[in-house]
C-alpha cells in the first residue's frame, strides 16, 4: 500500500502529526499495534471514565494543542483549574498554592522575604534574566545562586508537580527555566479536557478521516526496511507499506526493534537506554461525592497528589458520583519493589482520609497502575531527549514525549509532532 506519509504509532504525537499533515493535503496512513490513543487513553468501568493519568494541559493559552485546535479546527471542551480550591499539605497545615498574587500573599509556605524573593525569581526567570546554564543541574544552580531555605523548596516543588518527579534537583537548569518562562507568563497555567483524552483522540480521528487519511489499528509494525539513507518499506505482518516519508511516534524501546538491522540501528539504540519517568497511579471512583471545599491537595513531604477530576469534567461519572486521582512520583530504584509500593498505596489512603473523608463508604471502583510512564525520557543531566530526524535520512522523522520539543509531557508530543509536520510539508 502506498501513501504520501506512513506514520506509525496512534497516541497523541501520532495521531496530530497525521491529522496536521491530512489537513495540509497529503495522503495519510496511521499504524497502531493496539487501540487508538496509548498512553492518553479513557478506560470506561463500571459507569466511570478512567484517564490514564490526569489530561492536565499546562499554560494552554501558548501550548502547541492550541495550534491544533485552531488550525484543525478542534472541538475541545476547555475546564481550567481552580487555584482557589488548591492546597498544599505541609504536614502541619494547609497553605495556599502561590499560583497568582493572591496565593502568593495568604501562602504560608513561603516567609514573607521568601514571598519577595520568590517574586524575583519569577519577574527574572519571565524574562529571561534567569535561564540557567549547560551542563548544571537546577539543584546546583541553586547552591551555585545561593537560593535557599523556602524559595529553594518553592522552586523544586513547582518542578516536582510539573515534571512528575520526585528528584526535581537533577532537572538541567536551561530545561527548568525554559519551562517555567512560559508557563510564568500563561494566563492559563493549567486545564482538563471534558471527555478526557478519548474527546481530544475523537476530535484528531474526524480531521483524519474527513481528509481521506486512512487509520489501521491491531497493525503492528515489525520491520523497518532502509536502503540509500531512506526508509522504503514497513513490513506488519504479510502487508508492507511504502511512502515518501516516514514519520515514527513509537517510543525509542520499541524503535530500537523495529530498527536492527538498518544503518541507524546503533544511534536509536542509545535512547532506548534511557529511564523514563515513572508514577504510582491510585483512582477511585465513588458513588456520591464525599463534601470538601479542596479539588487538589498535593502532599508536599510524600510527593504525591489527589485531583478531584470529576469537578473538572461531570461526564466521568455516573449521576452524583465523583473521581478523585491520586499520583505519587517513583524513583528508578523503587520501580517493582512491592514492599516499597505498598508503601505508597498505604500512603495514598492515608491521604484519601485525611482529605476526603467517607470515600471508603461510597467506594464503587479502584484502578491502580504501579508502573506508569508519564514521559519516556526523563529529565537528568544523563540523558537528552531524541532528535525528532536522523541528518542522512531525509524521510525518516521521529515524535513523541521523550523527543526533542516545547514543554513537558504531552506537550513535547505535540510540539514534535507539529515541527515534523512542518518541515515534511516544507519539502
Ligand atoms: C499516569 C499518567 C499521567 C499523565 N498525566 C498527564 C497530564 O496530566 N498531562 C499531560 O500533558 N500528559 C500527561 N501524561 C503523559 C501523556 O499521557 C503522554 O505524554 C502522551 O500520551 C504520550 O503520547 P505519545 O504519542 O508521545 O506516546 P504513546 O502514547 O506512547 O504512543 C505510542 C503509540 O505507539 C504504539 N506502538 C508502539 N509500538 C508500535 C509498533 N511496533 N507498531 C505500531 N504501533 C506501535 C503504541 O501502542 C502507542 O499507541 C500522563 C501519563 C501518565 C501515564
Amino acid at each position: 500500500m502506498n501513501f504520501d506519509v506512513v506514520i506509525v504509532g496512534g497516541g497523541l504525537a501520532g495521531l496530530s502529526t497525521a491529522a496536521y499533515l491530512s489537513n495540509n493535503g497529503k495522503k495519510v496512513a496511521v499504524l497502531e499495534r493496539g487501540k487508538l490513543g496509548g498512553r492518553a487513553v479513557t478506560l470506561p468501568l463500571k459507569g466511570f471514565k478512567f484517564n490514564f493519568g490526569a489530561h492536565a494541559i499546562y499554560g494552554r493559552d501558548t501550548s502547541i494543542l492550541k495550534t491544533f485546535e485552531k488550525e484543525l479546527k478542534l472541538n475541545i471542551d476547555w475546564n481550567d483549574f481552580n487555584p482557589y480550591k488548591a492546597r498544599y499539605d505541609t504536614g502541619k497545615e494547609l497553605s495556599h498554592v502561590p499560583s497568582n498574587v493572591r496565593g502568593l500573599f495568604k501562602t504560608k509556605i513561603l516567609s514573607s522575604p521568601g514571598k519577595v524573593l520568590f517574586a524575583w525569581e519569577v519577574f527574572k526567570t519571565m524574562l529571561s534574566i534567569d535561564s540557567g546554564e549547560p551542563h548544571v543541574s537546577i539543584g546546583k544552580w541553586l547552591e551555585k545562586n545561593k537560593i535557599e531555605g523556602d524559595v529553594k523548596k518553592m522552586m523544586l516543588t513547582l518542578a516536582s508537580s510539573n515534571f512528575f518527579t520526585s528528584e526535581p534537583e537533577q532537572i538541567p537548569s536551561e530545561v527548568f527555566f525554559q519551562y517555567y518562562k512560559r508557563i510564568f507568563t500563561t494566563n492559563k497555567p493549567v486545564a482538563y479536557i471534558g471527555g478526557g483524552w478519548q474527546a481530544l483522540i475523537d476530535e484528531f480521528v474526524r480531521v483524519i478521516k474527513d481528509n481521506n487519511g486512512e487509520i489501521f489499528e491491531k497493525t503492528k509494525l515489525q520491520q523497518v526496511v532502509t536502503a540509500n539513507n531512506k526508509v522504503t518499506e514497513l513490513h506488519c505482518g504479510d502487508t508492507i507499506y511504502s511512502a515518501n516519508d516516514f514519520v515514527f511516534c513509537i517510543p525509542p524501546k520499541e524503535l530500537a526493534k523495529v530498527f536492527t538491522e538498518t544503518e541507524i540501528e546503533d544511534w536509536v539504540k542509545q535512547y532506548a537506554k534511557y529511564q523514563s519517568t515513572k508514577v504510582y497511579v491510585y483512582d477511585i471512583g465513588l458513588s456520591e461525592r464525599v463534601d470538601s471545599p479542596f479539588t487538589y491537595i498535593y502532599d508536599q513531604e510524600n510527593k504525591m497528589f489527589i485531583t478531584d477530576i470529576s469537578y473538572y469534567d461531570e461526564t466521568c461519572t455516573p449521576e452524583g458520583g465523583q473521581l478523585l486521582q491520586a499520583v505519587a512520583y517513583l524513583k528508578e530504584e523503587e520501580i517493582g519493589k512491592p514492599e516499597i509500593l505498598e508503601e505508597y498505596k498505604e500512603k495514598i489512603e492515608a491521604l484519601y482520609d485525611k482529605h476526603f473523608n467517607g470515600w471508603r463508604e461510597n467506594l464503587v471502583v479502584q484502578r491502580v497502575s504501579k508502573n506508569a510512564v508519564v514521559q519516556e525520557i526523563k529529565w537528568n543531566m544523563n540523558q537528552v531527549a531524541m532528535p525528532i530526524y536522523f541528518p542522512d535520512f531525509r524521510n525518516t522523522f521521529f515524535a513523541g514525549d521523550w523527543c526533542e520539543g516545547q514543554g513537558q509531557l504531552s506537550e513535547l508530543s505535540f510540539s514534535s509532532a507539529l515541527n515534523v509536520a512542518n518541515l515534511i510539508l516544507k519539502k
